[in-house]
């Protein structure tokens, strides 16, 4: 299996910092299906290519020796060696992974340049389906160039080859094409060397960032690229094509701000994270969660409280990771405080096991953002797997949109699914109680309002012991 990626114009060695792998020395790696070697054929000041070879072995894949753990995924005879597939993409993320993030520490502008790039695929699995490459490609800037093969020249009745080499060519930065390859070639294959698991979710999520969700065949890519794997086919499609509106989700609406209040100064967003934190500390909690994060707000709130000891937060967004980040200052934190915090891409309907082992679950303004028909997997997760001893969950109360002046028909938020009443949330909070053996307490955070209540409502969970 051959890759090989050509950068072309001026000083194209520049390749080498891109990749970070030095043009004039061959390097192999060991990975747990074979070997990866990674050397350059051309060098020049005009066009540079790296190859990446891959060699499996493939009595290795038949005896069970990677992904499976008794027999073999594999026969003995089986074409994996021979043609582009899953492997590959494992490949590009382990040899060239701080290319496919995007990081040049030298060449960091040319990182983020679009530059002339052609990649090379040899033995792409895509039944012969020609147009269905160049609908994949085309509408990512590439153009397409494709050779197929008759099977046999001895018996031309046979027939085409399902397998083709294929060239793409474009103006793109390299972490997109990598990307984009990383995607795309273990779609056309319809047999994945793993188990798909639901954090090959968030892996695609990550790698689809910025393109995927806008592809004209955004679902067709997400139902081959996880196969059989149907149920979660259809939680990343609902994910990916929702997650550019939810990073726009806001903390403070529009109506929120303009409702802001006369009695305090504080925004109602800065009231709402004061009194999480104020119960979170109560609590006694020392490891607290954030759980659909945002921004940050909240987690950076927590990272400077010296009683808290661990802290973990997680979004279904990138770019809102991308901003909690920021908001921390990752990169340049202390050891001490880096190592307090775990930032992760997730989502609140999985049972991911990085959910466990805290003492505090803050789902803050989260809720509304989920199809109602959703809630009881959210419930499932958080109170039935996840089972912090602590779970605080904010949401808007509808009662005060009144006072906002907004219609009945109407949400706080475009991407709010539904808003709930105070005696609407009540009946939830004591539902989950009796359904999961927690006891709470509710109340309103913001300018109180004899007929509307509060803005906001709080539902503090205790486990029963
Ligand atoms: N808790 C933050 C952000 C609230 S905005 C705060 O109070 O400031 C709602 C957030 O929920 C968005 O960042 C959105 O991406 C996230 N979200 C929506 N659905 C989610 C899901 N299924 N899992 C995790 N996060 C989710």
């Amino acid at each position: 299996m051959l890759l090989t990626i050509s950068l072309k114009g001026k000083n194209t060695q520049d390749l080498g910092y891109l990749l970070h792998k030095n043009p004039y020395r061959a390097q192999c790696f060991d990975l747990n299906f074979g070997k990866v070697y990674v050397f350059y054929p051309e060098v020049g000041d005009e066009k540079t290519t790296a190859a990446l070879l891959l060699d499996i072995n493939p009595v290795d894949l038949a005896r069970g020796k990677v992904g499976s753990e008794k027999d073999g995924l594999f026969d003995y005879v089986n074409d994996r060696p021979y043609v582009c597939s899953s492997f590959m993409s494992t490949a590009i993320v382990r040899v060239f992974g701080t290319a496919v993030s995007g990081k040049c520490a030298k060449r960091q502008e040319l990182a983020d340049s679009k530059l002339d790039l052609e990649a090379s695929i040899s033995m792409l699995p895509c039944m012969g389906d020609i147009e269905f490459v160049k609908e994949i490609f085309e509408p990512l800037g590439y153009e397409v160039y494709t050779k197929s093969y008759v099977l046999d020249e001895c018996f031309p009745e046979w027939g085409q080859s399902p397998y083709i080499n294929l060239t793409i060519k474009g103006k793109v930065k390299l972490s997109e094409l990598l990307n984009h390859l990383y995607v795309l070639i273990p779609m056309f294959d319809r047999q994945k060397h793993y188990y798909v698991g639901s954090d090959e979710i968030e892996k695609l999520i990550k790698h689809g960032e910025g393109w995927l969700s806008t592809h004209p065949c955004r679902n067709k890519i997400i139902r081959r690229y996880f196969s059989v794997c149907k149920s979660y086919a259809n939680e990343a499609i609902k994910i990916i094509s929702e997650n550019e509106l939810q990073y726009e989700a806001e903390q403070n609406t529009d109506f929120e701000k303009a409702g802001e209040n006369t009695e305090s100064k504080k925004p109602l967003n800065k009231r709402r994270l004061d009194t999480v934190l104020e119960k979170i500390l109560e609590s006694g909690s020392n490891r607290v969660i954030d759980m659909g994060c945002g921004d940050g707000k909240l987690t950076k709130m927590l990272l400077d409280e010296k009683s808290i000891s661990k802290i973990a937060a997680f979004d279904v967004s990138v770019q809102a990771l991308k901003r909690t980040a920021e908001r921390l200052r990752l990169d340049t934190l202390s050891d001490v405080k880096r190592k307090k915090v775990d930032l992760f891409l997730s989502s609140l309907m999985y049972l991911d096991d990085r959910f466990k082992g805290y003492d505090c679950a803050c789902i803050i303004e989260v809720i509304e953002h989920l199809d109602l028909n959703r809630l009881r997997t959210f419930e499932n997760v958080v109170f039935g797997y996840a089972m912090p001893k602590t779970v605080i969950v904010t949401t808007p109360n509808i009662e005060y949109n009144k006072y906002y002046g907004i219609s009945e028909e109407q949400l706080r938020h475009n991407d709010h699914r539904f808003e709930w009443t105070r005696n609407e949330f009540d009946n939830w909070c004591r539902n989950v109680c009796g359904k999961f053996g927690y006891t709470v307490k509710t109340d309103g955070i913001g300018d109180f309002n004899e007929s509307f209540g509060s803005p906001t409502q709080i539902g503090v969970f205790t486990k029963c012991v």
